[in-house]
């Protein structure tokens, strides 16, 4: 049976100022202030948002971590859902009242060799929700209609929004380590994006094991999946994973440096590690020798295509996997950033403007 969640009234439209959550220096909290929409360009819509998830990626906007910076001020949020309101000139990909999805890649330029290939995440052209245009921390978000998904109905709101960037991350993540039925996985943190990419590992037959900080957090990876859990604040988890034997791929999602040479060392003969998580220190050390006589191999992945979101999207609607989230109001987002920070949410915290 397929539950419709209602749609909130979608007939206003943002012409006038509306609340948002805007970054104004890397140094200081943010402020949730009104703001002036600009009129629509070409192609592009504006969405009335319902649902705004909080990804570490938008903590890393706010303070400016990365080598490639965001323009404050500017307005986080690349997990935002919501009901299209009004169109811009020439807009045929979505209609009015249609509940869409804001994910990271909010533009590609749609010809190059990677948009055509496939491969739209790696266009030179893009631009990114919440980094180098405004996202979806606010009452309202502008998007490009092209490079939207649409929410199938019977996919809650409140979950569809964590699923636009921890679920296709991750969902992607699973697909570039390419595991199979059999596969032992180690899921390297189990915040936002470790709590789908378990089950994503399940999905594709893998056995995961879990690690984290945190026991509250080894506890969820269990109820959602995870065969073997191990803490490592408490022990050292290459040692732990070298007693099952290794794993054929390890997903680094933990936002330290120190956690990815831990994956690494975690891998048998053979293995793959996925690179997802970007923590501000940006380095890791590998050894070379190992990595060529033991096979080993390091990849990145970034987000995932429209066609994956689509994909975890039917997947969420099949009943096959779960979003643990916490909605709250998006004028706690500096005590959220906080407790994202903290290791204090259980998965995901969801805002709700
Ligand atoms: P999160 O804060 O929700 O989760 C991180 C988890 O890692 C937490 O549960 C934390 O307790 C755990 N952790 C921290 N240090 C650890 C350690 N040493 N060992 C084991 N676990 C540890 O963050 P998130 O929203 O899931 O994002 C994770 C990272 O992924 C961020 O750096 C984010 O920017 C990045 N990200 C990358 C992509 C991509 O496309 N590559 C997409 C989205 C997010
Ligand atoms: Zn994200
Ligand atoms: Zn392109």
């Amino acid at each position: 049976m397929s539950v419709t969640y209602p749609q909130p009234e979608a007939t206003a439209s943002a012409t006038g100022e509306y609340r948002a959550a805007v970054v104004s220096a890397f140094d200081r909290p943010l402020a949730v202030e009104h703001v002036v929409p600009a009129p629509l360009q070409p192609g592009q819509i504006r969405v009335k948002v319902e649902a705004s998830g909080l990804c570490h990626t938008d903590i890393h906007a706010a303070h400016g971590d990365w080598p490639v910076k965001p323009a404050p001020p500017f307005v986080p949020g690349h997990e935002g859902v919501g009901i299209v309101c009004e169109l811009g000139s020439g807009v045929i990909e979505v209609a009015h009242g249609d509940r869409v999805a804001m994910p990271w890649l909010g533009y590609a330029c749609g010809i190059c060799d990677y948009c055509v290939s496939g491969r739209e995440t790696l266009c030179h052209e893009q631009e990114n929700m919440g980094y180098s245009i405004d996202g979806a921390f606010g009452e309202y978000a502008t998007a490009y209609a092209r490079y939207v998904v649409r929410v199938p109905d019977g996919i809650d709101p409140f979950d569809a929004a964590p699923l636009c960037c921890a679920g296709v991350t991750t969902y992607k993540a699973v697909k570039v380590a390419g595991t199979r039925s059999s596969d032992l996985v180690a899921v390297f943190g189990v915040g936002g994006l470790g709590h789908l990419a378990i089950q994503y590992a399940a999905i594709a037959g893998g056995r995961v094991v879990a690690v984290d900080l945190f026991d509250e957090k080894l506890e969820l990876a269990r109820e959602l999946g995870a065969e073997f859990t191990i803490n490592a604040a408490k022990e050292d988890p290459v040692e732990a994973i070298q007693r099952l034997g290794g794993v054929d791929q390890a997903i680094a999602l933990a936002v330290s440096p120190k956690a990815f040479e831990q994956a690494y060392r975690s891998l048998r003969r053979g293995g793959t590690l996925v690179f997802v998580a970007l923590p501000a220190d940006n380095e890791v050390k590998l050894p070379i020798f190992e990595t060529v006589l033991n096979g080993i191999t390091v990849v990145g992945s970034i987000v995932g295509t429209r066609a994956d979101l689509r994909e975890v999207f039917e997947l969420h609607a099949a009943g096959k996997t779960h979003v643990t989230r916490e909605i709250r109001p998006l004028d706690t987002v500096n005590e959220a950033m906080a407790d994202v920070e903290a290791g204090r949410v259980a998965a995901r915290i969801v805002f709700e403007p």
